[in-house]
Order: structure tokens, then C-alpha cells, then sequence
């Protein structure tokens, strides 16, 4: 199943894949009341709320209807935001760091940076661009292993680690968490996707195709299976030391192709579009300024 955020309210999509038109059933009003509106209430009783929806799926009706200005986060204010660095080789290499062997850089993106999939962003700094897939928690995970993480992840949806490179490497050691987190340089949307969905579509969820484009130019083009830490391989390292928690957002590192990485370096500029997308995810589209 997918679940969007449609004016702050969870959306449960039932029919199209443009998250301009598309159209679902309102939680909140399709549960009476049970679960949601608020889309980030839906992880700490998310059992409870798949079975609720699986039962249901089939006798909704579709009573909202998507449109981008009204796009929020799929998960507005997670308890914790963990974000992972230099996590595809390539990437590394590009920003002349050491490909982590036993641990990748960890950090934060701070809760006030999330944002929805469209609409503008005020450029500052040196603002590059970062293609991630984002996962959502849906269960309580401390020490959990590698082949059980899946189990722990609500869903995956596409994010952007927008990045103010000049203030990120202003001093040293570098600002990772604070150069990465203005006001919306955590963009996340179109919708969650849960995992069962995304093997539905056949696809795999640790081999998923990303990238992004500025007015239409491709500069990043990947693939998750190229990961050195893959997502259920981040979620147990990440749950050897934190608690991690219902709602929590992982961005799990970007493939090369970065502004930083180029020669020369270069970075976003006002008026341009960066379209962000992630295979059976969707897509992303904001306007810098
Ligand atoms: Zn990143």
C-alpha cells in the first residue's frame, strides 16, 4: 500500500501513480476516527493499522484527491532523523574521502528541515543535491539483526539530503548535520510505499534504480544494490548503539553525481528544477530560489 500526506492529513492512495491526481480514501474518515488524520500517528500502531487497512482496502472509496501543492513528508516529524554518509563507493571517491569499511559517517538532518515532494526551496550556501532512499520505521528496533530489519521498516519513500556544502565544510571537523538542515532541505514524499508493496511490482527493495535531474539534465543515476551498508544492513549497525523508534527516518546515503564531486564543483541556482526519483517510488520535483 501507498500513504501520502495530503494537507497533513494520511491519505491512503487507492488508484494512479501521479501524485498529481491520484486519488484515496482519507484514514481518519474511512477508520471513523481509529487511526490517523495525522500521518506520523499511523507508525506507533502500525500493525494494527495495516491490518485495519488490508481488511478494508477493497470497500474504500476514493474521497481525496492527491495534488502537489497540498504534498506533505509521509513522516512530518519523526522522533529521530539518522542519515548516512559516503555509503556508495563512488560517492566517496567523488568527495575524496575513504570508502568506510566497519562504519559509514553518521548524522542528523534536524526534524525542522522535512518538507514534502514539490514546491520551492530558498538555495543557501553552496546548495548541492543528494538522491536518497528514505525508510520509515514501523517497529521499535535495538539490536536487531540484519535479516530481521525488513520487518522493522513501515515503507521506503524518496528523499533529497540537500546539502549547504560551503557551511557543511566551513570548519573542521565538518558540519554535517548543521549544513544539511535549512528550512526544507529535507525533502521527502511523494508517499510511502510499504515493502510487500514494492515486491508486489516486482521489484526488489535492496535493488532499487535513483537519480536526479536538473531541468532535465540527469546527474545522478544509480542503483540501492550498490550500497556498501544495504538498508537492513544500516538499520541493524545503526540498532548496535541507537534505540530506534516507530516514525524514525533513515536517509541511507547518495550515489556519485554530486554538484561537490564535479569539475568544477557546482552547485543549484535560482530558477532551476530538480526532479528527484526513485524506482517504484516515485518522483520529487522542487523549484530553487
Ligand atoms: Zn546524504
Amino acid at each position: 500500500m501507498r500513504i501520502a500526506n495530503h494537507d497533513g492529513r494520511a491519505v491512503l492512495v487507492l488508484h494512479g501513480t501521479d501524485p498529481d491526481g491520484a486519488k484515496g480514501a482519507d484514514i481518519a474518515t474511512a477508520s471513523e476516527g481509529r487511526f490517523g488524520p495525522d500521518p506520523q500517528s499511523l507508525y506507533g500502531v502500525w500493525d494494527d493499522f495495516t491490518a485495519w487497512a488490508t481488511s478494508a482496502l477493497p470497500t474504500l472509496a476514493a474521497d481525496a484527491v492527491l495534488d502537489r501543492s497540498s504534498s506533505g513528508s509521509p513522516a512530518p516529524r519523526p522522533p529521530q532523523v539518522v542519515a548516512i554518509g559516503l555509503n556508495y563507493a563512488d560517492h566517496a571517491a567523488e568527495a575524496g574521502m575513504e570508502v568506510p569499511t566497519d562504519l559509514p559517517p553518521i548524522f542528523t538532518k534536524y526534524q525542522s528541515a522535512i518538507t514534502g515532494g514539490f514546491g520551492e526551496i530558498d538555495i543557501h550556501g553552496d546548495t548541492d543535491w543528494e538522491v536518497e532512499v528514505v525508510a520509515v520505521m514501523s517497529r521499535t528496533a535495538h539490536r536487531i539483526s540484519e535479516d530481521e530489519a525488513w520487518s522493522y521498516v513501515a515503507g521506503l519513500a524518496v528523499g533529497q539530503d540537500l546539502s549547504d556544502r560551503a557551511l557543511q565544510f566551513a570548519v573542521q571537523p565538518a558540519q554535517f548535520s548543521f549544513g544539511k538542515s535549512w528550512p526544507r532541505f529535507a525533502p521527502i514524499g511523494p508517499w510511502l510505499t510499504t515493502i510487500d508493496e514494492l515486491r508486489a511490482d516486482g521489484l526488489d527493495p535492496d535493488d532499487l534504480a535513483l537519480g536526479c535531474a536538473i531541468d532535465g539534465e540527469s546527474v545522478q543515476d544509480g542503483r540501492t544494490s550498490k550500497l556498501i551498508f544495504s538498508i537492513p544492513a544500516t538499520i541493524a549497525k545503526l540498532s548496535e548503539v541507537i534505540t530506534l523508534m516507530p516514525g524514525d527516518v533513515i536517509f541511507t546515503g547518495t550515489p556519485d553525481g554530486v554538484g561537490l564531486g564535479m569539475s568544477p564543483q557546482r552547485f543549484l541556482r535560482s530558477g532551476e528544477t530538480l526532479r528527484t526519483w526513485v524506482e517504484g517510488l516515485g518522483a520529487l520535483e522542487h523549484t530553487f530560489r
